[in-house]
């Protein structure tokens, strides 16, 4: 059995803001599937807000607020929303003093840019690589406090150990040799990602599959606002690789076939830079309305070429050539065809404002269990995130989360682990799947899946097609017990971390699905065409989704903090 005072299971820039609190003063670890700067934070573009005034004179922690607030659709909590807008423009500060390399406006202050939703050009931007300038920023800062920081790199969470309401650690697999380890633990805290792989045009990366919330599920505890996924509007069509929204910030146009600037329709104010979910939501209307691009009319352009190549090559190098290699077009030359795509999950494990992971309105916690970023739900984006406010959320919660568990896990005993058990659980659930009959293709299985959830569960939603997606994504897991597992090998053996990875996507999309039927209204991303309106009387509130005894899901509601701002219609 391993042994470290705080185990942190991911190490983007959550995790990674969280170990530097850490790490130095308790003897840490940090657990990743992939390799720290690999991570998806790293693929962000487009930027990281706060209200730093350089660009617009007039902007303030509250307006960001507000913007954040109106943005979420009224379901974000607003004392959440306070800390994050107020410790904005510290958290950045703080990054560049680490070394972060952001551009700058011509007096040397850092660039900042327009983005969707927020009323202030409020994006910090490192070109359009600000994820990979932030994280690898943060792992030369942990790298330098290493004393007492081990990395497990890819090593593979499987489960979470909780008894009594008390977290005694996990248990992970080297997927190098497929060992299995008991790591005990004082403190945990994930900070294991979002879970857009289960859609199949999505611009999340590979290990987004939602390990971490599907192992706090699976002992009990609840996932809250599942039902919330975010669709970015300019995915590369047929591959949903993002063209960051910096794209729209700059001033890129979108145009349906007849060549119209379509946005004038639906948010005439604020155009292409309305947030994600109504822009998303009015090329989807484009396109079934028989006024899309590209092939059989399912995309919709995306001109930049009014910026000239200059501009293009200094703040859009990365998207630019991500379109000539992807879809072999040259943003500088044409239009590009992009479409809407699986990208952020609003929905996740529900935290105090401390990172302590709670169970329900009452704010009972679990000992020792604390959860940071994107998989976290604390929750700042409500029904809809503004882009830029993910990084942000990363950084300014993965801190507050460092401090907590600092504070109360230096004076806190080891939980009782009974080692033998929890190895025995995990082994059986693989055995299980390595020694299947094998009459089901995992491939197909996990494909049909992605069709599924994003034909039936995407940018609108409805009662037939939500009830025929649960029904479908019910019949794969039942398939899912009869996969075959071609490689029984112990070495690099990724087939039985993709099947794990599988199931978990296939449980989550039961609770996404079951979640959205039963909220009867449109709020955010969840736009139901049978329940066109936002119904603040009856879902103005959270909804946490748990394990009931017989198996199945039971749902529960809890209310919204609403402290400032009451809620009201949104326009743009
Ligand atoms: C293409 C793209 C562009 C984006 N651009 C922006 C932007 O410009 N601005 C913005 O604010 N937001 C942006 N976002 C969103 C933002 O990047 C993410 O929400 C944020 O980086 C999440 O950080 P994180 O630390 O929570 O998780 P991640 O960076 O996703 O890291 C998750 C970690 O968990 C680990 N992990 C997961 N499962 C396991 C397991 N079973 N065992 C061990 N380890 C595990 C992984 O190895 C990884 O280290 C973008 C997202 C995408 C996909």
């Amino acid at each position: 059995m391993l042994q470290h005072d705080v185990v942190i299971v991911g190490s983007g820039l959550a995790g990674m803001r969280a170990a530097l609190e850490v790490c130095g003063e308790l003897n840490t670890a940090i657990v990743t599937k992939v390799y720290p700067s690999r991570s998806h934070s790293g693929a962000a573009q487009g930027g990281v807000a706060a209200s730093l005034a350089n660009e617009a004179k007039d902007d303030n922690w509250e307006l960001h607020m507000f913007d954040t607030v109106k943005g979420s659709d009224y379901l974000g909590d607003q004392d959440a929303i306070e800390i994050m807008a107020k410790d904005a423009p510290t958290t950045i500060r703080e990054m560049e003093h680490f070394g972060c390399p952001f551009s700058r406006t011509p007096e040397g202050k850092i660039a900042q840019r327009d983005f969707g939703g927020h009323s202030r050009p409020r994006s910090c931007y490192a070109a359009d690589r600000t994820g990979h300038a932030l994280l690898h920023t943060l792992h030369e800062q942990v790298m330098r406090r290493k004393k007492d920081l081990t990395i497990y790199s890819e090593f593979y969470l499987l489960s979470l150990i909780i008894k009594d309401g008390v977290c005694g650690g996990i248990t992970a697999m080297d997927i190098k040799t497929r060992k299995i380890e008991v790591i005990r633990v004082r403190s945990v805290i994930f900070a294991t990602g979002g879970y857009g792989r289960a859609f199949s045009i999505t611009s999340n990366a590979f290990a987004s599959t939602g390990d971490g919330i599907m192992a706090a599920y699976r002992v009990g505890l609840p996932l809250q606002d599942m039902e919330f996924v975010q669709f970015h509007p300019t995915g590369l069509f047929g591959q949903g690789i993002l063209v960051s929204e910096a794209a729209r910030g700059e001033g890129g146009y979108l145009l349906n076939s007849k060549g119209e600037r379509f946005m004038e329709k639906y948010a005439s104010s604020r155009m292409e830079l309305a947030p994600r979910d109504i822009v998303s939501r009015s090329e989807q209307t484009e396109i079934d309305e028989g006024r899309g691009v590209g092939p059989n009319g399912k995309a919709i352009h995306l001109d930049m070429r009014h910026l000239g190549r200059e501009k293009i090559l200094e703040r859009l190098p990365q998207v630019r050539q991500l379109g000539i290699d992807f879809i072999g077009m040259d943003m500088v030359e044409e239009p590009i065809l992009i479409q809407p795509t699986a990208h952020y999950s609003m929905g996740g494990i529900p935290t105090d404002n401390d990172g302590r992971v709670i169970i329900d309105d009452k704010k009972t916690r679990i000992t020792g269990f604390f959860a940071a970023g994107e998989c976290a739900c604390v929750s700042v984006h409500g029904a809809n995130r503004l882009g830029t406010n993910s990084l942000l959320d990363a950084l300014v919660f993965g801190r507050r989360t460092g401090k907590t568990v600092l504070e109360e896990t230096r004076n806190k005993d080891f939980p009782p682990v009974n080692e033998e058990e929890e190895i025995g659980k995990v082994k059986k659930e693989i055995s299980d799947i390595l020694d299947s009959p094998g009459t089901e293709s995992m491939n197909d299985i996990r494909n049909s899946l992605k069709d599924n959830m994003m034909d039936r569960c995407g940018v609108f939603r409805d009662k037939t097609r939500l009830e025929e997606c649960l029904k479908a994504v019910k019949g794969l897991q039942a398939r899912f017990p009869k996969g075959k597992i071609m490689d029984k090998g112990t070495n690099f053996n990724t087939e039985i971390i993709e099947a794990i990875e599988l199931r978990n996507m296939l449980d989550f999309s039961e609770i996404i699905v079951t979640g959205a039927l039963a909220r009867e209204e449109s709020r955010g991303g969840h736009a139901r065409k049978d329940f066109p309106k936002r119904d603040d009387v009856k879902w103005l509130k959270h909804t946490l989704a748990a394990k009931a005894a017989d198996g199945g899901i039971e749902l529960k509601y809890k209310p919204v903090a609403i402290t400032k701002h009451r809620p009201e219609e949104r326009k743009y």
